[in-house]
């Protein structure tokens, strides 16, 4: 009995193989320095340990974390500035007209470049689900807890206090 023959693979078009990767844009605040990389980016994480969070002045710091290779600083390179971090051996660099930080390079990790997640408008095709350093998420952090509108302060909303087990009342004194 002749064996069957194994169904025929869908061809690639030349189209399909020379496609070009999708192509993420980034840029700091004051627009100044935009950075360049390919869709996906590797993995995105958040990072709680306390030199990011000083660096960026918030709770935590999220981060795609990209190929070095693959990443490019397309507009603003002159306006680059860098901290080296010497006791940590990191390199953080950020736009030195506005602040915003946009590259945050381990030197334990040596290939990859760590672009603040929030300078992309769009999406990075990874979700931000690891956590760095999370023994180290502030009490004070916002972890997503029910808010309802402040009264008088139009887009203020307020954390929802709940309110305590009714608890008897303790007479201490008999009236
Ligand atoms: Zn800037």
């Amino acid at each position: 009995m002749p064996a069957r023959a194994k169904p025929e693979k869908p061809s690639k078009t030349p189209k399909a193989r020379t496609k070009a990767a999708e192509v993420l844009s980034a840029a700091c605040l004051c627009g100044g320095v935009e950075i360049e990389t390919d869709a996906p980016v590797f993995w995105a994480w958040h990072d709680h340990s306390t030199s990011s969070r000083r660096a960026h002045g918030a709770a935590y710091a999220t981060y795609a974390g990209c190929w070095k290779s693959k990443v490019r600083v397309t507009k603003g390179g002159a306006l680059v500035a860098e901290f080296h971090d010497e006791a940590r051996g990191h390199v953080r660099r950020f736009c030195s007209r506005c602040g915003t930080p946009v590259m945050f390079m381990r030197g334990s990790s040596p290939k990859w470049i760590n672009i603040p997640r929030a300078l992309f408008a769009g999406r990075t095709g990874r979700e931000a689900k690891y956590h760095v350093a999370i023994e180290e998420l502030q009490d004070w952090a916002y972890i997503g807890q029910a808010v309802g509108p402040l009264k008088g302060y139009p887009g203020v909303m307020v954390e929802k206090t709940r309110k305590p087990a009714r608890t008897k009342r303790v007479m201490l004194f008999e009236a």
